[in-house]
């Protein structure tokens, strides 16, 4: 394909489109000779000006009251919603996920700029009598300033939208760093803010490594917070370096989440939130359903049930609506899930079926997805995150077995169980060391109003979304008042 012909998508700094020091292709993984479009690299250079801008515009931002961040907000919204399906088309085009999904990706970003369009109405303080008789106190909430939001690959738009929404509802100016595999989504949404009317510096976008751009969001005394989703290790070296700068950090990072089958649960129902939880987006979702623990009695009929779904799911062309099961997102992500295959089978797993590269007429990396059996809770494979289409069952002989598995693990972001028995849904749902917990459902698939975060490994810092999102967005000032 000629990609001289394509214009490069550039940088959004201070309200100008910016050149960057380098361009790259972002490519289809469905189809890698085609690409999706030219998309500027910035440098940490422009990293800082961006961040220089924000810090301009924020005292204006900060004061310009809720009814001018409301009405940009819901502008945003409207026209992400009106823009969906060529949107979630392009979605599909640079991460594969498939059609429906990425046009469901691409609702949830407009329906997230409404819901904080509305926040911005909704902003509340405390007044309260001081213990000092005379002196009353006022409990308010203030923007935090600049905030550098980092993000992952595997949700180009909702993402940057559950983050940039309520930074900017709360009165704070950004500096968006996405994922250098997937800026397209990331480089449309700064496009809508932009036209939305978003004042100059209000909101930059910097495209490009997370060695530059995103290194000097940590490291720029003039960013007063991070936002991270992201990988543990990323995440880890983030958090720390925030420490030293004194920056408030928030921290989303991987998952290892359990689904518990008891044996009274109803089979299609636990099928179904199995395929769904680890193999729907290809199983690159932190909150995949990555280990299935499953109770003797229904065992066997599960992994049965569970083995010709998972062979019967279409993998291919994410925008062929037949499809159900897009490619992996590059070469490095599906090598690694091929040698997590390998490491299951050296560790003595059965492979039910999946876990071999396919091949489909066109250049793409294509993966049928793996289902492993007669697994232990101490293989690697039920130890590491593996962010692919690849899920393992461990058998327990009861419920307080499943339960303990469940919680043996360095993450906590979020855990299922598949039960008709009240009595220990609601056991779980009080004993399951996760920040979120799904009951007859996949553990993957939360709604936007409310807290999204986890506990352990997976998560620092306070929840995102809904309007919990205001506690990691706004900081609280104390007045103590005496007429
Ligand atoms: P990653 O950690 O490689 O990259 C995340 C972002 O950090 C990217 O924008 C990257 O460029 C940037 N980055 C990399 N090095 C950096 C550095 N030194 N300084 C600053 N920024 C840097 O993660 P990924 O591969 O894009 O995403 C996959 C991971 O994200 C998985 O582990 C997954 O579990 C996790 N994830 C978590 C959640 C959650 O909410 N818990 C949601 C989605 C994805």
């Amino acid at each position: 394909m000629n990609t001289a012909s394509q214009a490069e998508h550039r940088n959004l700094i201070g309200g100008e489109w910016t050149a960057g020091i380098d361009i790259a292709e972002n490519r289809n993984p469905a189809n890698t000779d085609e690409v999706v479009g030219l998309y500027a690299r910035g440098s940490k250079a422009q990293a800082a000006e961006a961040i220089a801008a924000a810090r301009h515009s924020f005292p204006g931002w900060a004061a310009s009251g809720p009814q001018a961040r409301h009405d940009l907000l819901k502008t945003v919204s409207d026209r992400i919603l009106e823009r969906r399906k060529e949107l979630g088309e392009l979605l599909a085009r640079e991460e594969g996920k498939t059609i429906a999904e990425s046009i469901g990706e691409v609702t949830r970003a407009g329906q997230i700029f409404d819901f904080f369009a509305g926040e911005c109405l909704r902003q509340t303080g405390d007044i309260l009598d001081s213990v000092r008789p005379g002196v009353e106190v006022f409990i308010q909430r203030e923007p935090v300033g600049v905030i550098g939001i980092i993000t992952p690959w595997n949700f180009p738009i909702a993402i940057p939208a559950w983050k940039v929404a309520p930074a900017l509802a709360y009165g704070n100016c950004v500096v968006l760093k996405p994922a250098d595999l997937v800026p397209g989504s990331a480089w449309a949404l700064a496009e809508i803010i932009k036209d939305a009317g978003a004042p100059a510096g209000v909101f930059n976008l910097v495209m490009g490594r997370g060695s530059e751009v995103g290194d000097e969001l940590v490291n720029n005394p003039g960013i007063d917070a991070i936002s991270f989703t992201g990988s543990v290790q990323t995440g880890a070296r983030i958090g720390a370096a925030c420490m030293q700068h004194g920056k408030k950090v928030q921290l989303e990072m991987g998952g290892k989440n359990p689904l518990v089958v008891l044996d009274d649960a109803d089979l299609g129902t636990a099928v179904e939130c199995a395929v769904n939880g680890a193999f729907y987006s290809t199983g690159q979702r932190c909150t995949a359903s990555s280990r299935l623990i499953v109770e003797m009695g229904i065992h066997g009929r599960f992994v049965d049930a569970l083995g010709e779904r998972t062979k019967s799911l279409v993998v291919g062309d994410p925008l062929d609506s037949e499809t159900q099961i897009g490619p992996v997102v590059d070469q490095r992500q599906l090598d690694s899930n091929l040698e997590y295959v390998q490491v299951g089978k050296d560790e003595g797993a059965e492979l039910v079926c999946g876990g071999d590269r396919l091949e489909r007429n066109r250049p793409g990396y294509f993966m049928q997805p793996a289902l492993f059996a007669g697994t232990s809770n101490t293989m690697r494979i039920n130890r590491e995150e593996i962010f692919g289409p690849v899920a393992t069952v461990i058998e327990v002989g009861d419920y307080d077995e499943a339960l303990s598995v469940a919680n043996d693990t360095e993450f906590g972001l979020s855990a299922g169980i598949c039960t008709t028995d009240l009595g220990r849904a609601t056991h779980f749902r009080r004993n399951a060391q996760a920040g979120m917990v799904m009951v007859n459902l996949p553990t993957a698939g939360v709604d936007y109003h409310v807290p999204f975060g986890g506990r352990k490994g997976s998560s620092y810092g306070p929840r995102e979304q809904g309007s919990y999102a205001r506690e990691f967005f706004t900081t609280v000032k104390t007045t103590y008042v005496k007429g």
